[in-house]
């Protein structure tokens, strides 16, 4: 069984607009084991529109519209579908009423754009629309043999979501061709390599057939290893995934910070509450990221006791009172300095990006002080949360050892 999902608008294929009903009905759909196989986006078009409603019910077993449904001559939804499946438009009276009463309800008369709002393709039904005037449809066909089920949603996010949940969701839950099955994804963050040598690390793992599958994804420097599996409840979906979860587990080892929603913030938020641990730090290169990535983190904030901001080399020498030794030696010196201003477990420094791209950071504790190197790959954008993350996972590791 699988779905695709139709937004209809020139302001999402502009570029205007971001198309968030597709990702949230995919999601939805997901949670009732359907997958999506298609997301399509098409323009306020009548003959494009015609097009992609063909195609979606030619390769999809249930189909989901969004937009188009307005009063306007550029929503045509409506017409599209009458075109597309060889339907006429018929006056539901009903839904007439309905509209009628909701301007009533405001003092005003309906105007006469709204009744196109009321026209219905032949032997669909309506899927009420409690939130504005445009209800939806509901239309069953058979094509090539099998049997299509397609809906038509306002493109206004409220009133998509509220006749999903009311209406659509439950008529898809109990359309006999629905598995009664859930799709579950589980994550594992990692840190620490780039993601082709993670691949190498995982052999015949992330291919396409593989059940369940492994799916690899990077932002900002963290891996997302992402196991997905489909199963009748959550017991039985977590039963699937837990032996790959292991088996990545133990061949990555220290690599796996994390769980679903992780970042190296809370990895380390968690460890120094456990340990009844402070840190602070000192920051050159990531200008205050990191002190802003331990703010916000709900398992670092309580172990974060405070930082300094030095912009330059000249800056973090003299908070370090240490000249000229090598920036290296300098940013060494800073994190023990830090950590006893602030009277902490653990001080962090990081240092300013030389002419060759060159940084280096380190972590201070009562055992001494640890240093590593790095250079800068690409934009700041990129660098300079990956620093960031370089410094929180050396603090990760130094705790670990
Ligand atoms: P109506 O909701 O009046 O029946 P419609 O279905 O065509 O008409 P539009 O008038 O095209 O909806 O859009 C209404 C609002 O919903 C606009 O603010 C639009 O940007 C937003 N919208 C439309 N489609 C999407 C989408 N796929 N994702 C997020 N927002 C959307
Ligand atoms: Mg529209």
């Amino acid at each position: 069984m699988r779905a695709e999902i139709v937004a209809i608008g020139d302001e999402l294929t502009s570029g205007q607009r971001l198309d968030t009903n597709s990702q949230w009905l995919s999601q939805e759909l997901g949670n009732l084991g359907i997958a999506v196989g298609f997301h399509t986006t098409a323009a306020d078009e009548l003959d494009s529109l015609v097009d992609c409603l063909k195609i979606a019910a030619d390769r999809a077993d249930i189909v989901v519209v969004s937009g188009g449904l307005g009063p306007t001559a550029d929503d045509l939804t409506r017409e599209a579908f009458s075109l597309a499946f060889d339907r006429p438009l018929e006056l539901d009276p009903e839904s007439l009423a309905h509209i009628e009463r909701r301007f009533a309800s405001r003092g005003v008369t309906m105007p006469e754009r709204n009744r196109v709002q009321a026209m219905f393709p032949a032997g669909c039904q309506v899927v009420p629309n409690p939130n504005g005037t445009a209800p939806g449809i509901d239309l069953t066909l058979e094509r090539n043999g099998r049997t299509v089920r397609l809906f038509a949603l306002p493109g206004v996010p409220i009133e998509l979501k509220e006749m999903w949940t009311q209406t659509v969701k439950g008529a898809i839950g109990g359309t006999s061709a629905a598995p009664a099955n859930l799709i579950r994804h589980y994550e594992l963050k990692c840190f620490g390599v780039g993601e082709s040598r993670l691949e190498e690390m995982l052999p015949d793992m992330i291919r396409r057939g593989r059940e369940p599958q492994v799916g690899i994804t990077v932002h900002q420097a963290t891996i997302t290893l992402r196991v997905t599996t489909n199963g009748k409840d959550d017991v039985e979906c977590l039963a699937q995934a837990q032996p790959t979860l292991d088996e990545i587990r133990t061949i990555l080892g220290p690599l796996v910070f994390g769980e679903t929603g992780d970042e190296l913030q809370d990895a380390v938020g968690r460890m120094l509450t456990a340990a009844g641990q402070t840190v602070a730090c000192c920051e050159s290169a990531t200008a205050g990221l990191i002190a802003l990535s331990l703010t916000e983190s709900p398992a670092a904030n309580a172990s974060f006791a405070g930082g300094r901001i030095t912009p330059s080399l000249q800056a973090l020498s003299v908070y370090a009172g240490e000249a000229s030794v090598g920036e290296t030696a300098v940013v060494e010196q800073a994190a023990s300095k830090v950590r006893e201003e602030f009277g902490t477990d653990y001080g962090l420094a990081i240092g300013p990006i030389d002419e060759s791209g060159a940084y280096s950071f380190a972590v201070a504790d009562a055992k001494g002080v640890v240093s590593e190197s790095s250079q800068t790959l690409g934009h700041p954008e990129i660098h300079r949360p990956r620093a960031a993350k370089q410094v929180l996972d050396l603090l990760r590791r130094r705790m670990m050892s």
